[in-house]
């Protein structure tokens, strides 16, 4: 069957009518300034468009042209865009930016793909945002919406955004040239979802092969507002490394889930290593923060961010080569312990086997005693997925580390010891994952694993009323988890 484009496009016209305008056309609504609507899509790489609007709002205030742009330094360019994705990179060519519009196209924006590209931090994708968005000339501009939609459809069939590019410019009528970027980018955001497409509330379905995809199952909502549902939120996430994950939303992360805890592992820094503004904006989110960073730098460590005050904070187990790494934080409240953990890698060749397995049975000693005296709440990365349903690959990765006989063997033996893994209590379903490896587009594939978890008491367990992975929260290889707790 010809894919029916003008019947696709009109539906999807409609269909992003409600949704939210990606951040440089919403600019261009505002503007046609070319300088504007190239600043912001520098700006707007791999960034929230919300984080994008904030930031080009702040240094639009203080540089309106490129001779304003030239009188602020790095250093402050970095200040007024923070914490947009990649800020420093972004900082110096922003800096970079006025010289050589003046070089070379005497201080003016230019308007051809070959001419924008020579731009500091202008690629192809910005330049042909820029292209159409400001000069409302031909372009197209594929992003990863774009590439990855088509491709969905089978209007073409490509394994690069370039390759796309230049497919389309063949094949796709021109009266779409300007608009396909917005429609897909809106549309990929809020229902063709890199991961999980909604298929099942899609309009475009009936027409729509889905080639490659899985779609999300349905199950209830999701905890993402606990102000309007019923008990408290819990969010756990391994970061992989706090200061990168400040600059990709984590701010935005923390202010949209507004959860009553936010316990996180793999922090890799000390609180004194982060920007003092991200501490200041985690108090102003209401957040009391308790920090237990490994001894050596940029390793490990775990954190947690509560809303309410703890009775008591226990940084470690007593045990002093796991608590040197700062692998395990605890707090305690009138009717539970919360125990965040960041269990250990048993590393290639599962060289740090004995390693992790004398921390499994230390934190199952550790445990036992906490649930004598209340509720015990355990989450976090516990690097292991349990079984073949909670991984994509299970055969290729059989005694590779995280699924290892041993290692799935302890998780056996933690749940016999009357503990549940509660994303399971609600959701039996296949293709549930929280980590994916960052090479071969394995989390665009859903090529993941489970390897997050919330873990309670059994005799506590009814205190959990729903669990759910957000693996359309990016930021990290891991996604946040999240249970709703009374
Ligand atoms: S049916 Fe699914 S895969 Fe196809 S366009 Fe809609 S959301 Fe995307």
């Amino acid at each position: 069957m010809t894919f029916p484009l003008d019947t696709v496009i009109s539906l999807l016209e409609e269909e992003v009518r409600g949704l939210q305008v990606p951040v440089v056309d919403l600019i261009a609504t505002q503007t046609k300034d070319p300088f504007k609507v190239l600043v912001a899509t520098i700006l707007s790489a791999r960034t929230k468009d919300e984080v994008t609007a904030a930031a080009a709002r702040r240094l639009f205030a203080r540089a309106l042209t490129p001779e304003e742009l030239a009188t602020l330094s790095v250093t402050e360019l970095e200040e007024l865009i923070y914490p947009v994705g990649f800020f420093r990179n972004k900082a110096k060519y922003l800096s970079q930016l006025p010289k050589a519009l003046a070089t070379h196209f005497q201080g003016k924006v230019p308007s051809t793909i070959e001419e924008l590209v020579t731009l500091p931090g202008v690629g192809r994708k910005t330049a042909n945002l820029v292209r159409a968005v400001a000069f409302s000339l031909p372009a197209i501009c594929v992003d990863t919406h774009v590439h990855r939609i088509m491709n969905i459809w089978g209007y073409v069939q490509t394994t690069t955004p370039l390759q796309t590019e230049m497919a389309l410019r063949e094949k796709l009528p021109q009266q779409y040239w300007l608009r396909i970027n917005s429609l897909l980018v809106a549309f990929g955001q809020a229902v063709c979802r890199p991961i999980a497409p909604h298929c099942d509330v899609c309009r475009i379905k009936p027409f729509c092969p889905q080639l490659g995809v899985i779609p999300r199952k349905q199950r209830k909502e999701s905890p993402l507002m606990p102000s309007a549902q019923h008990g408290q939120c819990f969010v756990s996430w391994n970061v992989n490394g706090l200061r990168a994950a400040l600059g990709k939303g984590f701010l935005e992360m923390t202010g949209t889930f507004n959860a009553d805890i936010v316990a996180l592992q793999e922090i890799k820094a000390h609180s004194s290593q982060l920007p003092q503004k991200a501490l200041e904006t985690l108090t102003r989110q209401g957040y009391q923060q308790f920090w237990h960073p490994a001894e050596k730098k940029g390793y490990a460590g775990t954190a947690v961010l509560s809303k309410t005050a703890p009775l008591q904070v226990h940084y470690g187990i007593g045990a002093s080569d796991i608590d040197r790494e700062g692998r395990v934080l605890t707090l305690e409240f009138s009717d539970y312990y919360l125990i965040n953990a960041y269990f250990p890698n048993a590393q290639p060749g599962l060289r740090r086997m004995d390693f992790k397995q004398a921390f499994n049975q230390a934190m199952l000693v550790y445990l036992n005693g906490l649930r004598q005296e209340k509720t015990v709440v355990l989450c976090g990365d516990l690097n292991v997925a349990h079984k073949e349903i909670d991984l994509a690959r299970p055969k290729e990765n059989r005694m590779n580390p995280g699924f290892s006989d041993e290692e799935r063997a302890w998780m056996d033996t933690l749940l016999e010891a009357g503990y549940v893994d509660t994303f399971r209590k609600f959701c039996a379903d296949p293709g549930q994952y929280t980590w994916w490896s960052y090479r071969s587009a394995a989390r665009e594939r859903n090529i993941g694993w489970r390897i997050d978890y919330f873990v309670v008491d059994e005799t506590s367990s009814s205190r959990v009323v729903d669990a759910a992975i957000h693996s359309n929260i990016f930021g990290s290889d891991h996604c946040p988890v999240s249970i709703r707790f009374v």
